[in-house]
């Protein structure tokens, strides 16, 4: 164990560590946990005050805290269920434990007169305050003190591994790797506003202090992560995510990809078929990637842009230099239902000039996807158009040059590895993901360091913007369906739509039918019809096609009509419950009216009364279409989970950063990245192995 200090603590495995076995270290895994240096930045994700005794007197209801009472009585009780009573006191009141579950040993050691100390929350239970199996130890005589001299770390854990396991192995390695952790950043590489307080925080001290916070620091401070140890840890995590982002670009740079050639000519052809100008936002965006598209490494683009902006022009101008290229293309939707809209919007604009666009979806007849498969496999389908179905492993590319995958926020990044060529592996696709979510300035510079973006900042000309209305469902209804009346009588349609109810799809589409019927009785001169998820595909398409196809005058849809769906005769939406709904949710599904050139209303119906939160969001929505500006309020109010979909919770968590929280520090970032990019390049892998790991290393050891 001498030699400890000298080798470095990134290369020892946690077999070394009291405790840990194979069967241990393999749990630790799942972690990614495997070397003495991950567990000392596997951080506590919140703390425990057992430091300090409490009065009973003086509890507040629902805190957890630690009290020590003298037993004055023990007994089972039969009531709803079997529980074990003790009462105990501190003179300044009384309290009861209860346990429900326990033994005869447990039963017989609550003897009165003796002591007991317990962690737990207390409650209102019929006979006063309560704590349900609190963590408790028994004393002959009266103790002092908690239970512990520090706060108590609660790690994020996997099953198996217990909070115990956890302090052992922390203080192992607090004791024995910690002095010999090393400083990576220095001043230099700092923000000012930085500076000062992280100078105060050195990074041994700023671990030692988030394992082990002494008694008496205040868990809202620990827990809102404000505290010098915290900035100091939390800039550099950003720091190696950043590098890290950075890292896969540069990789990226060294694969091979087609170089695609664009053909003057058919780009002709083909924007004659749109039967409209690009707009200059587009012509932009196209040359962006036509650009990337013509070099042999593979393209990584970002295309975001507002609903409506016409992401699709330009994913098709970049299909068509990919099949003028001879190589094979695909468009990805997230969504049947969208992916259906692509292959009808892009059979329109290629077929007349003589190129084939296939399908492929899960629920695609296994003859006619056999067929497709062929094709793609053989290279006479230069298109495909649909859903994840397009990435799985039995599908053969005879030659695949760019894949374009829509509302790439469902998707995560990740899954462009899954595709792959037949013909020479080591060729890899362009990849060209769009996003109608768009990603404020500061978090698309950290968290899409890795990727090129585009914005199509531009609406088509003709577009009158959007009326929202916020109306209270009780009241207003009647009003509302007299609206729905007129419109339809001036030969515009509707959207109704319902929300997601509890998260299931079988009460949602039970609420919508409610609904399809009550508009059916109301409205009996209109044809109603209804979408929601747990219709067949067929029966979904059939509808939405008769509603594109105006034999429909309104539709009632959950909310799977929010993504992509284009009726620029639909000028009405009106939304059902919107205060359950996010901002981006809602201003996605605004975007399906206003398409066309007549004006459009989106009436936002809620129920009263309406909270603090809710009434600020329907109030956003309001007033601004946006999408922007709604993507920064919808940031700062939700988080960015959301915003970045499977990003931040997949190859992007974080451990004591939160983008959301930590956005100011995002600012300097840049400029702290490029400082240490010039003063001392040599820290930066040893940066991303301490917070994002090297993982294959270990797992192949
Ligand atoms: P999104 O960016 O939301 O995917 P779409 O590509 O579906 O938008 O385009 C929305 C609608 O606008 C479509 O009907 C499309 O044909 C139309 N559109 C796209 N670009 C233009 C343009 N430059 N001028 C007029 N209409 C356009
Ligand atoms: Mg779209």
């Amino acid at each position: 164990m001498n030699n400890i200090k000298t080798r470095d603590p990134a290369e020892r495995p946690v077999l070394e560590l009291t405790g840990v076995g194979q069967q241990m270290a393999a749990k630790l895994a799942r972690l990614n946990v495997y070397t003495l240096q991950d567990v000392l930045f596997h951080l506590p994700s919140r703390y425990e005050d057992k430091t300090s005794v409490s009065k009973i007197g003086e509890l507040s209801l629902g805190q957890a805290t630690v009290i020590i009472g003298e037993i004055e009585l023990a007994q089972v009780v039969f009531g709803r269920r079997r529980s074990l009573l003790v009462r105990v006191s501190d003179g300044t009141g009384s309290l009861t434990i209860r346990l429900f579950y326990f033994n005869r040993a447990q039963e017989r050691s609550f003897n009165r007169g003796l002591w007991v100390r317990c962690f737990g929350e207390p409650r209102r239970g019929a006979k006063g305050l309560e704590m349900i199996h609190p963590q408790y130890r028994i004393f002959e005589q009266q103790p002092s003190g908690g239970f512990d001299k520090t706060l108590t770390p609660v790690y994020p854990t996997t099953e198996g591994v217990s909070q115990l396991l956890w302090r052992k192995i922390t203080d192992q390695v607090l004791e024995k790797i910690l002095p010999s952790v090393t400083e990576l950043l220095d001043a230099r590489c700092l923000p000012a506003e930085l500076q000062e307080s992280l100078q105060a925080a050195s990074l041994q001290q700023a671990l030692l202090q988030l394992h082990r916070p002494a008694a008496g620091v205040d868990l809202e401070v620990m827990h809102g992560a404000s505290s010098a140890a915290h900035r100091r840890l939390i800039f550099e995590e950003l720091l190696a995510h950043h590098f890290s982002l950075r890292k896969s670009k540069a990789a990226r740079a060294g694969e091979r990809a087609l170089a695609l050639q664009r053909n003057h000519n058919r780009e002709r052809e083909l924007k004659q078929s749109f039967g409209f100008k690009l707009t200059t936002a587009q012509q932009r965006v196209m040359r962006e990637v036509a650009e990337d598209l013509a070099k042999p490494s593979p393209m990584l683009r970002l295309v975001q842009g507002d609903v409506g902006c016409g992401k699709t022009v330009v994913a098709a101008l970049a299909m068509l230099q990919a099949v003028e290229s001879k190589t094979q293309t695909v468009l990805m939707a997230p969504t049947e239902l969208l992916a259906e809209q692509h292959y009808q919007t892009l059979r329109d604009w290629f077929e007349p000039m003589g190129i084939e666009v296939g399908w492929l979806a899960s629920k695609t007849p296994a003859t006619l996807k056999s067929d497709t498969l062929r094709k793609l496999a053989d290279g006479d389908l230069m298109i495909a158009v649909g859903t994840h179905a397009l990435i799985q492993p039995t599908v053969q590319y005879h030659q695949l040059g760019l894949v374009v995958i829509d509302e790439q926020h469902r998707f995560g990044v990740d899954q462009r590895l899954a595709l792959r060529n037949k013909t020479g592996a080591e060729i890899v696709p362009h990849q060209m993901v769009m996003s109608a979510t768009p990603i404020p300035r500061t978090l698309a510079m950290s968290f899409y360091a890795d990727l090129d973006v585009s914005n199509i900042d531009e609406l088509p000309p003709g577009r009158t913007p959007v009326e929202t209305v916020v109306m209270p469902a009780d009241s207003k209804r009647e009003e509302v369906i007299e609206r729905v009346r007129l419109a339809c009588r001036q030969g515009r349609q509707v959207y109704w739509v319902c929300p997601l109810i509890d998260e299931s799809e079988v009460l949602s589409a039970q609420a919508a039918t409610d609904t399809e019927q009550l508009l059916t009785t109301a409205l009996p001169e209109l044809t109603v019809a209804l979408v929601h998820g747990r219709m067949k595909p067929k029966d979904k398409e059939a509808t939405m096609q008769a509603f594109r196809d105006a034999e429909i005058d309104l539709l009632v849809a959950t909310t799977v009509i929010e993504v992509g769906v284009d009726v620029p005769n639909a000028s009405l939406m009106i939304i059902e419950n919107a205060e359950r709904m996010g901002l981006a949710q809602l201003h996605q599904l605004r975007g399906r009216v206003g398409r066309g050139s007549e004006k459009s209303f989106c009436i936002l119906l809620y129920q009263a009364p309406l909270g603090q939160h809710a009434k600020y969001r329907l109030q956003t929505l309001r007033e601004t279409n946006d999408g922007f500006a709604i993507a920064e309020k919808d940031l700062a109010m939700r988080g960015a989970g959301e915003l970045l979909g499977t990003r931040q919770t997949g190859s992007l968590g974080f451990k004591v950063a939160d983008i959301i929280r930590d956005q100011h520090l995002l600012t300097s970032l840049d400029a702290s990245a490029l400082q240490i990019e010039t003063l001392m390049p040599e820290i930066i892998d040893p940066l991303i192995e301490r917070w994002i790991g090297n993982k294959e290393a270990y797992v192949n050891a």
